[in-house]
């Protein structure tokens, strides 16, 4: 999968300059080498991931004005019958993101996205009952990670992830440099509503997904570990 389809689409319908997804083109090598960091770190293989040029904002601050932008998501799809597990990198945040917030990001995304296989995959999908509650557990759910030091074994990554993230992603110079260079210029935002982190997954689809047996084998033994 090319990880620029959306943006090089929305380039074509002139949502967003052509320099500005030059200046991402021509950073994506940080954010491959954050996907590598990870990889070598976990010894696991990173899902498919993609940019998204649209940015995600959420008006859930509490203070006037106060908008949180979703740099970084961990986005499960129904795809053929089965759930697709994807990492959604933002285009602004591979335009002004730092390289340690890249790797940072990165990595976060991928605590996530192994808590969602250890919950999937432990999910049982016997009964009506499951079927109708799992999007919502899902939902409550979704700020758990996998504690990354239990899967990174590159230490610097660990710190560097505690220091980045108080809950999600704390970074300053990202915001003003993110507010100065895509909200001032009015480049493209979509506010997302709380409801929009539900995501409906069949159990039937859930069912039949066949996860990464790489990363099955991980939850079990962090399951093991994690017993008294
Ligand atoms: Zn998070």
């Amino acid at each position: 999968m090319d990880p620029l389809i959306l943006l090089d689409q929305a380039v074509a319908q002139e949502k967003v300059p052509r320099a500005l997804a030059k200046k991402v083109r021509l950073r994506m090598k940080y954010l491959q080498a954050a996907v590598e960091r990870v990889e070598k770190a976990s010894g696991l293989r990173y899902p498919p991931y993609y940019v998204e040029p649209i940015l995600p904002v959420s008006k859930s601050g509490s203070e006037y004005g106060q908008m949180g932008v979703l740099f970084a998501r961990v986005i499960p799809t129904a795809v053929n019958g089965s759930v697709l597990i994807l990492v959604q990198f933002t285009a602004a945040l591979v335009a002004f993101g730092t390289k340690g917030t890249m790797d940072a990001v990165a990595a976060h995304e991928f605590t996530h996205y192994v808590d969602l296989v250890r919950k999937l995959s432990t999910t049982n999908v016997t009964s009506d009952e499951a079927a109708t509650t799992l999007y919502e557990a899902a939902f409550a759910d979704a700020e758990r990670v996998t504690p990354p030091r239990l899967i990174f074994s590159d230490k610097p990554l660990v710190s560097l992830i505690s220091r980045k993230f108080k809950n999600e992603l704390a970074d300053e110079a990202l915001n003003k440099r993110v507010g100065a260079g895509w909200i001032a210029k009015n480049l493209p935002i979509r506010l997302v509503g709380p409801e929009e982190n539900r995501i409906s997954l069949s159990m039937d689809a859930v069912a039949a997904t066949k996860f990464d047996p790489a990363v099955l084998t991980r939850v079990a033994q962090l399951r093991e570990k994690a017993r008294p």
